[in-house]
């Protein structure tokens, strides 16, 4: 399991290291374990394995943002398709996970906006979760999302995104991501996503 580098460390890039001091890499994980190497190198420590150990300890702590982590817990739970929220959150745990294969990647900034503000006035979107009788649901849906665009630019119009009842998607996400186009009855005409 190693790190998702489609997504911001949580912690930054740094390692508690068992001698007590804490080592930090400058925005990369390359430089956090060349830091790593040569502070053991320097101070006549062990040399050990600076990349598993730097792995390790930041995927023990954010499964979720390591490759092959959340993702597959994720997709177990929501496999049963049902509702309207069930299917959105089915969505939200497969894209999660391709994602994290580097299966989809993401648009430009100035793309995200663009869909945003076609998605915030389209009347194919639905509220989903609201009101759900499912605490877990509701966090697993804020966390997925949170991960998928937490290094993103955010539109001005985010807090309006909703789900789409047309793709059962969580909109708050698939404007940043980059999905083919789909052909679907019921897509509106100006939809980002129509073939
Ligand atoms: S139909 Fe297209 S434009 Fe409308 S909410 Fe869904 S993705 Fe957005």
């Amino acid at each position: 399991m190693e790190p998702n580098r489609d997504l911001a460390p949580r912690n930054g890039y740094t390692f508690a290291d068992p001698s007590g001091v804490t080592i930090t890499g400058r925005g990369s994980w390359e430089s956090l374990i060349a830091n790593l190497t040569e502070f053991r190198k320097r101070g006549g420590f062990p040399p050990g394995d600076p990349k598993t150990e730097i792995y390790q300890q930041y995927c023990n702590q954010f499964h979720e943002a390591c490759v092959g982590g959340t993702a597959r817990a994720f997709q177990t739970l929501w496999t049963a398709s049902g509702n309207f929220n069930n299917r959105v959150m089915n969505w939200l745990a497969s894209i999660f996970s391709a994602v994290n294969r580097r299966q989809v990647g993401y648009v430009s900034n100035e793309e995200a906006q663009r869909r945003a503000r076609i998605c915030v006035a389209c009347p194919r979107q639905a509220e989903f979760l609201k009101g759900a009788d499912c605490k877990t649901c509701q966090a697993d849906s804020v966390t997925l999302v949170k991960l998928l665009t937490q290094h993103r630019v955010q539109p001005g119009e985010t807090p309006v995104l909703r789900g789409c009842n047309v793709l059962n998607e969580d909109t708050r996400a698939s404007i940043h991501l980059d999905q083919p186009p789909v052909q679907r009855d019921g897509l509106p005409i100006n939809c980002w996503r129509k073939l």
